[in-house]
């Protein structure tokens, strides 16, 4: 038990660095991320994340901003539990028939003004499950949407330079 104490007490830590480029690039999006948060909404933003039927490919890439390598909380960005909470509804997948009452209740729920952004291809149109008896469409056929982040899923990257748009947008 002691020498494992002292190895682990003297071990370095086995996760790998991050590449120097990309994070450089990184911290130049955030930055400005950072900044336009500053200056339309003051201190930060609140993203309620709504999955509306997806694969679940799309949430592996939202999560991965809240992860040791993106961090994005140092860029004024949050995700809540609540829409009560929240700035932004980030809503993925297509809207299947069960999720559809839900996302509408949740989006009433959400206080104005509020954005949505719809993330990955299904969040557009349904995507490859379009044809299927179970969606009612993409999620612009159920609620209004401010931004679309395409992509299969989009990267993490593409989430916040999206974010970024919205923001500019907003800033106009
Ligand atoms: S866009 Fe791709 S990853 Fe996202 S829910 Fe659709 S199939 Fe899954």
């Amino acid at each position: 038990m002691r020498r494992r104490l002292i190895k682990n007490l003297i071990a370095r830590p086995v996760t790998e660095p991050r590449p120097a480029a990309y994070g450089t690039e990184l911290e130049a999006l955030g930055e400005r991320l950072r900044g336009a948060v500053a200056r339309t909404l003051g201190a930060s933003l609140t993203i309620r994340e709504v999955d509306a039927g997806s694969c679940n490919g799309c949430e592996l890439e939202i999560h991965a901003l809240n992860n040791a390598f993106y961090d994005l909380e140092r860029f004024g960005l949050r995700f809540v539990a609540s829409p009560r909470h929240a700035d932004v509804l980030m809503v993925t997948g297509p809207v299947t028939k069960n999720m559809r009452e839900a996302l509408e209740r949740t989006h009433r729920a959400t206080p104005d003004p509020k954005w949505v952004v719809a993330v990955g291809d299904c969040a557009v149109d349904g995507g490859m499950f379009a044809p299927s008896y179970a969606v009612a469409g993409g999620v612009s056929a159920v609620v209004p949407v401010d931004l679309h982040i395409r992509g299969c899923p989009p990267n993490p990257r593409q989430l916040l330079e999206g974010l970024l748009a919205l923001l500019e947008k907003a800033e106009g």
